[in-house]
């Protein structure tokens, strides 16, 4: 494989086309468009597939277990982008691990558009959790390298990105949503022509749009750490097949025991992770420094997501169960909701961005961004505990509630995510920058990976309890976070 230099694929790229901004950005801003749609589609009416009576066309499963299982697939999704990310470095190059991460995406789809069985749900979510790691930190990726690096359109680049995620996850779950009523098959299914749409936009525009951007293996496996790794990789497969067949049915591996295993390494990644950063030697002394201040930000990161990421469980049940779906004379359906995050974003983003230019000096700090995050996560779950405190938990409740509830979150979700990414950037050391995409995406899989069991101790009964202390421990983090961000700016070392 050739070497290109950065300036090299920067020119290869036309630079201009699509909003004055590189061509390229066409193709990757309806990629994830397109998978996002697929994504949180299928999200916005899993849940209810999953509880919902046979005779109803869903699985028969239990709430609670119906909950775990999407937090625990969320964890997966985001935790596989380890591995997605590696495989661009040293296997594929970015632009074909997008490619595949489509394809398995797309036939995960199919799968749970076709009326069957448990089997056929298991093999979509293993297609979708390896596609989703091939495919969204490394689209994300290639945004970056379509700018060179002092071109000041590249922030903005971002943002327009993201607007792109949201507007995907904004149309399906309204068009999913209306199509369970008659099936959840036929809702999986525009969830897959989805995604082949946004395959189809990625390889015909791919060669004009992209240029070179994409197409190199970075940092290619040599031939003796081929063999090893394909060994490690063989030894490790027949490894877990064997346990898996002994531990099934010796009912050791059952899902409670699966779901623990993954809580572990929600958190056990990310810690092995800083300590491998930490101590590698070609990690500097500021960054050592910087690695240490970003970890109270990871934390909080984990507790953002852990109460954003319940919006498609226990508020999708909450909104199911608890809240009155015929309002002003409409039947609303419950996976709508769903709409209500990334609309709020689409519509509060460019407000955000132009208020954080406004204040220039004078705006928050990265840490103290952070604390906002987590304080209006947490108030938007004491929000919600209100109308079981006013009306007790038999009456249905309004959904304006829900509604409020959701544009609480996104606020913190407007102080905490966009900054994120760029702060995971800015404090990763320069030897770990290929995969910061991915360091960042494992604090959404901690968060999801903790809520496979937090979400067990949701119950009408528990409701205010469960909302309160949860939300009464993100304030909590929240103030002390505010407290010690000055100490948090200093270990990182100059970084704005
Ligand atoms: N809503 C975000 C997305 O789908 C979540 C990912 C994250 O953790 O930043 O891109
Ligand atoms: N706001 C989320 C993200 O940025 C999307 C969602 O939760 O629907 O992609």
């Amino acid at each position: 494989m050739s070497e290109y230099t950065k300036e090299q694929i920067v020119e290869s790229v036309p630079q201009k086309g699509f909003f004055g901004h590189p061509k390229g950005l066409f193709t990757l801003f309806f990629t994830e468009f397109w998978e996002r749609f697929s994504y949180y589609g299928m999200r916005a009416i899993l849940v209810f597939y999953m509880y919902y009576e046979v005779s109803k066309g869903g699985l028969g499963l239990s709430e609670e277990l119906a909950l775990s299982v999407m937090s625990i697939y969320g964890s997966l999704v985001y935790m596989s982008g380890i591995i997605g990310g590696w495989l661009a470095d040293r296997v594929f190059g970015t632009s074909r691990a997008v490619f595949f991460g489509g394809v398995f995406i797309m036939l995960g789809h199919i799968a749970l558009a076709i009326p069957g069985n448990v089997a056929l749900f298991l093999l979509s979510m293993v297609l979708i959790v390896i596609g989703t790691g091939l495919l969204k930190p490394n689209v994300s990726s290639i945004v970056g390298d379509i700018y060179s690096m002092d071109d000041n359109r590249r922030d903005a680049g971002f943002s327009i990105f993201y607007m792109g995620i949201n507007m995907g996850a904004f149309i399906s779950p309204l068009i999913v949503g209306e199509l369970m009523k008659t099936s959840f098959h036929l809702g999986f299914g525009v969830a897959a022509i989805g995604m082949f749409i946004g395959l189809v936009i990625f390889v015909a525009t791919k060669k004009k749009n992209l240029g070179l951007a994409g197409l190199q293996v970075k940092n290619p496996l040599s031939a003796n750490e081929k063999k090893r790794i394909f060994t490690i990789f063989a030894v490790v497969a027949i490894v877990i097949g064997i346990f898996v067949a002994i531990a099934i049915p010796k009912g050791w591996l059952t899902f409670d025991s699966f779901i623990a295993i993954v809580g572990i390494l929600g958190f056990l990644i990310p810690a092995a992770y800083f300590i491998v950063m930490y101590r590698s030697p070609k990690t500097n002394d500021v960054e050592r420094s910087r690695i240490l201040a970003y970890i109270p930000l990871f934390l909080a990161s984990v507790m953002f997501w852990a109460i954003q990421e319940q919006g498609s469980t226990i508020l999708a049940l909450y909104a199911d169960k608890r809240t009155n779906l015929d309002f002003m004379g409409f039947h609303i359906s419950p996976a709508w909701f769903q709409s209500l995050n990334p609309l709020f974003i689409i519509t509060f983003a460019p407000i955000f961005a132009w208020l954080w230019v406004k204040l220039g000096n004078r705006q928050p700090s990265i840490p103290q961004k952070f604390s906002l995050g987590i304080l209006f996560a947490g108030i938007s779950f004491i929000v919600i505990l209100l109308p079981a405190y006013f009306g007790g938990t038999d009456a249905l409740v309004n959904p304006l509630w829900l509604v409020l509830s959701i544009f609480t979150v996104v606020i913190g979700e407007l102080c905490l995510s966009p900054v994120g990414l760029s702060a995971t950037t800015k404090l990763a050391p320069a030897a770990f920058s290929a995969q910061t995409m991915s360091l960042w995406f494992l604090s959404n899989a901690a968060a999801q990976a903790l809520n496979a069991q937090l979400v067990k101790l949701y119950s009408p009964e528990t409701e205010m309890m469960y909302f309160g202390v949860i939300g009464g421990v993100a304030i909590g983090l929240s103030i002390l976070l505010f407290a010690i961000s000055p100490i948090i700016q200093r270990f990182m070392r100059g970084v704005h």
